[in-house]
């Protein structure tokens, strides 16, 4: 059908839903779908890196991200636990070493289960999947090309795009040609020893932490302050607790060139920063140069344009309303590209499935996206659910805001007389609302485990008393947040004193 001589506009539709991107929002979308009898595909394709790595479907939780980082994490824990073990009585005289490869086969195996889970899910649940990428070239219409080049035309009465991100280029000499992003560290066929880690992202500080756990001379190039967004206070203690356990950082340095000085896996890499606060310049060599330093929307390249999907200019982002419409009415967007959300695998996920059941099951649920919990594996780790401190008290007012603190010292670690004083608990409440607790901040061991409960609490609107009512779990770390006592305020000692 021709309207007013524009693009024609299908009469009837291959697809009742086409799902660009099989990662965590698309596949949790398409699968959703399929429940409701709807006709369904789903389009994937991995851009290699340019180091050439690549991965099967899934997205970046997955393949590059959330699992083979906690699990490299896991890793570095061993051997702490290791170190640890020997004050509890255990013996072991050979030399402990890591084996990288050990490592990185044991995790590639278990993504690769993964991968051919949600293939087999997908045909159960009878969503067509093809692995090609996709791009909008009119009305309703979507190319697919895959790896050959073979290109094919689908139509769909419906859209969502759940393309993801990926790793962003400093755009200087030598970057892509010799430094690997996350998207190539986690399927590295080597050790990359001596690094450099650039960014201070949670990503690039979840690295650092793992690759210095595994026993790596490691460092991190800093421009400015570290995991911006996130509270800073619990940003410096992290910063404080990976400097005490050997990472080095270079503050206020960008790197402006990358040279190879020797071939190998890992060969040697030169590289020049500058520093971003004078004209000092820099030389270090490293074997391996990991730039963590942000990541863009994969949105630029199907083909918005053409169908006159807005998306914000500078960052590549879409924009949606509540509902995760974008502009144009039957194309919607889920995950990382959406502007002003939360890029995590689970938000990816609600939002997704909660657009799905909109769609076709007359539900009316909206993803709600604010009190998401969300934990940052560094060695120590830290875990937030809330308002951070500095937005607190920029929405609130410093005096309508009440921080409880203190120290805690691990059961576990008092044995092999580990780092006292470094693990903290801090809540933000609000005065003026009972003391409802709007920001929740933990770092310590299992912090993601201690938050998410917290997080359902937050969620049913836990004030101050609630939590003081709260019997504790003895002994464990989140005990810790049933006692709450010393306000930030009064300055008070947070030392740990015993049990
Ligand atoms: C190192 C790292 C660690 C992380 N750790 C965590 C964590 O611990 N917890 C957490 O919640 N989140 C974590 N994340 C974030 C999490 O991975 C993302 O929030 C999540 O994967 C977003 O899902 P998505 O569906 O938006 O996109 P993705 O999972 O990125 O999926 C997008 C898919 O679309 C494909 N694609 C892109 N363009 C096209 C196209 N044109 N045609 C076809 N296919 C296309 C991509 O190749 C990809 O497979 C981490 C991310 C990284 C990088």
């Amino acid at each position: 059908m021709e309207v007013n001589g524009l693009t024609p506009v299908p009469d009837s539709y291959d697809y009742d839903l086409i799902v660009i991107g099989g990662g965590s929002g698309g596949l949790a979308a398409a699968k959703e779908a399929a429940k409701y009898e709807k006709k369904v595909m789903v389009l994937d394709f991995v851009t290699p890196t340019p180091q050439g790595s690549s991965w099967g479907l899934g997205g970046t939780c997955v393949n590059v991200g959330c699992i083979p980082k906690k699990l490299m994490h896991q890793a570095a824990l061993l051997g702490q636990a290791l170190q640890d073990s020997r004050k509890f009585g255990w013996q072991f005289t050979e030399e402990v070493k890591h084996n990288w490869m050990t490592m990185a086969e044991s995790v590639q195996n278990y993504i690769g289960s993964l991968n051919w889970g949600y293939r087999v899910a997908l045909r159960d649940k009878k969503v067509t999947y093809e692995n090609a990428y996709g791009e909008f070239v009119g009305p309703h219409t979507v190319k697919a090309t895959n790896k050959k080049g073979v290109e094919k035309l689908y139509t769909a009465e419906r859209f969502i795009i759940a393309t993801g991100e990926r790793p962003r280029y400093l755009g200087i000499p030598g970057d892509k040609e010799y430094c690997i992003s996350s998207d190539d560290l986690f399927s590295l066929p080597y050790c990359p020893g001596r690094t450099l880690v650039v960014g201070a992202s949670y990503v690039a500080l979840e690295c650092a932490g793992f690759l210095a756990g595994l026993g790596l001379d490691v460092t991190v190039m800093v421009r400015s302050i570290l995991l911006r967004g996130f509270d800073q206070d619990m940003a410096n203690r992290i910063g404080e607790y990976m400097t005490e356990h050997g990472v080095k950082f270079i503050r206020q340095f960008v790197p402006i060139k990358v040279e190879r000085v020797e071939e190998g896996t890992p060969g040697v890499l030169k590289v020049t920063a500058k520093s971003t606060t004078g004209d000092q310049i820099i030389e270090g060599t490293y074997n391996t140069v990991l730039l963590a330093i942000g990541r863009d929307p994969c949105t630029r390249r199907i083909g918005l344009g053409k169908v006159g999907v807005n998306i914000n200019e500078k960052t590549g982002k879409i924009p949606v309303n509540d509902e995760e419409q974008t502009n144009v009415p039957y194309i919607y967007a889920i995950g990382d590209i959406l502007q002003g959300k939360l890029e995590l695998t689970p938000v990816a996920i609600q939002a997704g499935r909660l657009l799905v059941r909109r769609l076709y099951a007359g539900a009316t649920t909206k993803c709600d996206y604010v009190n998401v919990p969300t934990t940052v594996f560094t060695p120590l780790e830290y875990g937030a659910c809330g308002y951070s401190e500095e937005t607190a008290v920029e929405k609130f007012g410093e005096e309508n805001i009440e921080v409880y603190h203190s120290h805690f010292w691990p059961l576990e670690w008092t044995v092999p007389s580990r780092d006292n004083n470094k693990c903290y608990a801090k809540i933000i409440c609000n005065i003026q609302d009972n003391e409802r607790v709007i920001g929740f901040h933990v770092l310590g061991p299992n912090a993601g485990e201690i938050t998410q409960g917290f997080a359902a609490a937050i969620k049913c609107g836990l004030t101050k008393e609630q939590l003081d009512s709260t019997v504790g779990i003895h002994p464990v770390c989140a005990e810790v947040f049933t006692t709450l006592s010393v306000t930030k305020r009064s300055g008070e000692s947070i030392a740990v004193s015993g049990c």
